[in-house]
């Protein structure tokens, strides 16, 4: 109050009040100490003063215009912090997003051969057969096995026959359309869902793929074979049905001396 007062009268327009301390004043009244009396006198009138008598007197006093001016150490702060916030928060989100599309990629894709899984190809057989029954198109599926690849891991070892695999994915992802889904269904079974082509066309996708994987070169083993059943999807007939015609129709490839396909009725 005495600073107020003294920037009222002798410094006004030269100091300003910019900011205000959080401590609290208290004011006292002082009286001789040689005057007991004179003390106890002003204790009990200074209790009678009430809040707003106070407070009147004190503006009478002193009237100080305060100016809040513009904080811009403070501002700079806060903005830093926000910005500092902002930033942490956009790292995280963008990890998170690609935590995520890793996530699932790895939840469709087989670690080995990087085709689709299993899972993933339970889940597009039973979208092509809703788009078949939608749009009245066909779509055929040729199920593959590697001929006698027990004795491949027998002969050279499971890394071997993991190369082997690898590469056979490989052969039969360069030699299909990119709009056919080829996935490893089994230990050495995959399978291609061939959008668009009836079983007859599909049957000559599979016998191209054969003759492909026939005159390939693996690594370790040299050549090695493969057979096939061919199928398509019917709209009246389950997903569990067709699969079971096809591993038919696979079998009866095997049976029938391998390397070579057969296409379901
Ligand atoms: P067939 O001509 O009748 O198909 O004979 P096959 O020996 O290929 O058939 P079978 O189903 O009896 O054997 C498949 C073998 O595939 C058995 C298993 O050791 C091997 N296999 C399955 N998964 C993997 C894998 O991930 N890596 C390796 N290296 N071998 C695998
Ligand atoms: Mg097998
Ligand atoms: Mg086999």
């Amino acid at each position: 109050m005495v600073i107020a007062n003294s920037i009222q009268t002798d410094f006004t327009g030269v100091l300003k009040v910019s900011s205000r301390l959080d401590e609290e004043v208290k004011l006292a009244i002082a009286t001789r100490n040689d005057e007991p009396l004179l003390k106890e006198i002003f204790d009990i009138l200074v209790k009678q003063i009430s809040e707003e008598e106070m407070q009147e007197t004190f503006n009478r006093w002193v009237a100080v215009q305060k100016e809040v001016g513009f904080d811009y150490p403070l501002f700079w702060k806060l903005l830093l912090i926000i910005l500092a916030l902002a930033a942490g928060y956009l790292v995280h989100y963008i990890k998170l997003k690609n935590l995520n599309a890793t996530l699932l990629k790895l939840s469709i894709t087989d670690t080995l051969t990087g085709l689709y899984n299993r899972l993933k190809m339970d889940e597009v057989l039973i979208q092509q057969q809703e788009a078949q029954k939608r749009y009245d198109v066909n779509t055929s599926i040729i199920l593959l096995d590697i001929d006698f690849f027990k004795q491949v891991n027998d002969k050279y070892g499971h890394p071997a026959g993991d190369r082997v695999l690898v590469q056979f994915a490989k052969v039969l992802k360069d030699n299909v359309r990119v709009t056919d889904y080829v996935g490893r269904w089994g230990g050495e079974e995959f399978l291609v869902v061939c959008p668009n082509i009836n079983k007859k066309e599909a049957g000559e996708l599979a016998q191209k793929l054969l003759e492909k994987v026939r005159n390939n070169q693996f690594s370790d083993v040299g050549a090695i074979t493969v057979s096939a059943g061919v199928s398509q999807l019917e709209a009246d007939q389950s997903i569990q049905k067709i699969i079971s015609k096809v591993d038919k129709a696979l079998y009866f490839s095997k049976r029938n001396g391998r390397d070579q396909i057969t296409v379901t009725d």
